[in-house]
């Protein structure tokens, strides 16, 4: 491993101006998931003249691509997100992991003849609950895939997030419309059969684990008091701490809003907005080759404290149940800001985002070589996720 780092650590910094540019140019025109038209082609087209393999539009996604280099050996994923939020842009900081994706790619590639690896960088639109990745995953995008790997920028460095798993879903309740005051009885409320199926999951809150959650809102419930309602329409988020028992949950919560429209004489249709995001499986092994050679860049990476300041889901939960996955985090914001705020979308425009690129970058790419360069690591990791699936397969939360 003579070198190795002196020399990815020297290819970052050989490219900084073109990663912060990228980093910026994503943070000015910010693109809703499955829209990036924009980071797709400026990621594509820089990853192509450094000599990738690049396969745009790629796994049925208009704005997903994959980029691979190397020719033999262990593959590798660093993974690429571009997609912004509505109103407040880059208040994710996906400018950054795209930046820092790029990067550990590039930096990667300048090592994996000497190592004998390959990297793999995706391209994987949409994780602002339209899952590319879960797509990617359906494709076969990961097969041949031996691990993965992606930053997220935050207000602290940590090894990891505290990622709960997330099923979302619109629910319709159609009825018969009447005259409120003068034929009643010939109505049937679907707004009244939304609000009981509401309070049903009211009275199953005292009943589901410490760590679930369930929040549902009502998008429309009627014109006029007098005009019965025939539709009325709801969105529920279903939260648990593991993919097993989102699953169980998701059905409690159903079963109580079914009873809400069957009480009320109407009908009821589901239907999940977006794909389900899984739980994340934390892979120690890839988890401290990223501490030590972030410790190489002078951060100091630790795991999440007890606050649970930085809680959340993401599709790369999905990822980590087909190959040993990370998703550490970088710091860019001072402590306290949080992630989807307008504040947190300045910090990831800001001189300390610009650092986590380049120190990112680097972290990255030398983990992407430790595993190149130390087979028994990789064999490690792997036995390690294999047992992590084996657990939670065995024993679903509760
Ligand atoms: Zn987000
Ligand atoms: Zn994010």
């Amino acid at each position: 491993m003579d070198g190795v780092w002196e020399q990815v650590s020297a290819e970052v910094d050989r490219r900084a101006h073109v990663l912060l540019d990228v980093s910026h140019r994503l943070h000015a025109r910010p693109e809703l998931g499955f829209q990036e038209r924009f980071a797709h082609e400026l990621l594509t087209g820089i990853l192509e003249r450094e000599g990738f393999a690049v396969e745009r539009h790629a796994h049925g996604m208009e704005t997903g691509f994959v980029a691979r280099a190397g020719t033999s050996g262990p593959v590798i994923a660093v993974m690429c997100e571009y997609d912004a939020l509505p109103e407040i842009g880059h208040a994710c900081g996906h400018n950054l992991i795209a930046a820092m994706g790029l990067g550990a790619g590039l930096a990667a590639k300048t090592v994996s003849d000497r190592l004998g690896g390959r990297v793999v960088v995706f391209g994987t639109p949409a994780e602002e609950g339209g899952g590319g990745k879960v797509f990617l995953i359906e494709a076969g995008g990961l097969d041949g895939v031996d691990a993965a790997m992606m930053l997220h920028g935050a207000s602290a460095d940590v090894t990891h997030m505290d990622v709960v798993a997330i099923e979302r879903m619109s629910v319709e309740y159609s009825g018969a419309t009447a005259h409120a005051a003068a034929a009643p009885h010939k109505g049937r409320n679907a707004l009244d059969a939304a609000v009981l199926g509401y309070v049903n999951v009211a009275a199953l809150r005292q009943h589901i684990g410490a760590h679930e959650r369930v929040h549902g809102v009502f998008t429309h419930g009627g014109t006029r008091p007098n005009i019965v309602p025939d539709r009325a329409a709801a969105e529920w988020y279903v939260r648990s701490p593991q993919a097993g028992g989102l699953r169980a949950l998701a059905e409690r919560v159903r079963a109580c809003l079914e009873a809400g429209a069957h009480a009320a004489q109407c009908s009821m249709t589901s239907s999940p907005i977006g794909p389900a995001y899984a739980d994340m499986i934390h892979n120690g092994v890839l988890g401290e080759l990223y501490r030590a050679n972030a410790a190489r860049t002078g951060r100091d990476v630790r795991p999440p404290g007890d606050d649970g300041a930085i809680v959340g889901s993401t599709d790369m939960g999905n990822v980590s149940y087909v190959v040993p996955s990370i998703h550490p985090m970088i710091k860019v914001s001072p402590s306290g800001v949080s992630l989807h705020t307008p504040e947190f979308a300045e910090y990831a425009r800001s001189e300390a985002g610009d650092t986590a690129v380049l120190d990112g970058a680097k972290a990255l790419a030398m983990t992407v070589a430790d595993l190149w360069a130390r087979p028994e690591l990789l064999e490690k990791a792997k036995a390690e996720f294999e047992a992590a699936v084996a657990a939670r397969q065995h024993r679903p939360d509760v």
